[in-house]
């Protein structure tokens, strides 16, 4: 029998009977909403030493391991630096063609030896449920940083915070969301996130071939939200709050041919912005390809830029929360 080791980093001075400490994020689906408003609770806080103070020691001593296995520009830069910015230490893992990843090794090993090395992974993963079997393995918290077309909780969680911070609510809204929303695991993540809340619409606009998946519009109703389906914005558009737009997933299309068809199938312009409300945001996960024009970026409804570093905030309270620092 192989002697079992003593890990040397015992988790000394965490509050072990904090609610998140230890969990992994995979979804948004066991969140309700006193979870959320402690987050978000959380995350204002982060704000708030983030603009006064800029870096602090809450999380002085641990690691994250970023397992980047899709590209990634926002996601893996803010979790790097909201550990950055907690006073932990980071191992990136974005190139994982130089890893043993290019030598075969299996998800279930990689996490393996990554959990012996850090406090909490971060993984990002072409194939839905991905972040669901490294949990599986890895004995330490995972935290979901996209599986494929599947969800992407955190995005969802600071899309959520974004929202309360814009609005000033988060109940009481008309949310669109546009574009590919088959493929866009982020829309499939709010949207499921967003039943937590009293008073929401849901508008879906896509081409025909790209229609929110039946499962999560099957989730939004047993929770009886209404939602709509629809090709076109304009009917949709003067009624909106929150306008979520969201690039056509190439990297998700088998025939390069159907890509083409739907690439260009949405594009808000300063002329589609003037039929909206005044006080409408616009979203975006970004990266954004043509889908929104950047003739827009100067409307102070353009929210996209604004959305990223809310994320910053949210991200920085998750770590805290799992690592059991909040
Ligand atoms: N950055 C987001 C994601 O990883 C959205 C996108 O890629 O279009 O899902």
């Amino acid at each position: 029998m192989p002697r079992k080791l003593k890990s040397p980093y015992l988790p000394f001075g965490d509050q072990q009977t904090a609610p998140w400490y230890g969990k992994d994020i995979l979804s948004v689906k066991p969140f309700t909403r006193a979870d959320l408003d402690y987050i978000f609770g959380v995350a204002h806080d982060m704000r708030i030493m983030v603009e006064r103070i800029g870096t602090f020691d809450l999380l002085k001593g641990k690691i994250l391991a970023n397992l980047f296995y899709e590209p990634s520009t926002r996601t893996s830069s803010s979790f790097m630096a909201a550990m950055q910015r907690l006073g932990g230490a980071v191992i990136p893992i974005s190139e994982v063609k130089y890893s043993s990843v290019a030598k075969g090794e299996s998800l279930p090993d990689t996490v393996r030896t990554l959990a012996c090395y850090v406090d909490v992974i971060v993984i990002r993963h072409p194939e839905v449920g991905s972040a669901a079997l490294a949990a599986k393995y890895a004995g330490k918290p995972v935290i979901n940083a996209g599986d494929g077309a599947g969800e992407h909780p955190t995005q969802a969680l600071l899309d959520c915070f974004t929202i309360r911070e814009e609005m000033g609510r988060l109940d009481n809204l008309h949310v669109t969301m546009l574009g590919d929303l088959k493929y866009g695991r982020t829309v499939h993540s709010l949207a499921r996130l967003l039943t937590r809340f009293n008073g929401i619409t849901l508008s879906y606009v896509s081409p025909e071939s790209l229609r929110m998946p039946h499962e999560v519009m099957d989730e939004v109703a047993e929770k009886g939200l209404p939602q709509a389906e629809h090709t076109t914005l304009d009917k949709v558009l003067p009624a909106t709050d929150v306008l979520y737009v969201t690039r056509v997933q190439r990297e998700r299309f088998e025939d390069p041919l159907l890509y083409d068809k739907v690439r260009d199938a949405y594009i808000i312009t300063p002329d589609v912005l003037a039929g909206a409300k005044k006080e409408m945001i616009v979203m975006h996960p970004l990266p954004r390809v043509t889908e929104i024009s950047m003739a827009c970026d100067e409307d102070p409804r353009a929210a996209y830029f604004r959305q990223m570093e809310y994320g910053l905030f949210v991200r920085m309270a998750l770590l805290a929360m799992v690592l059991g620092k909040a």
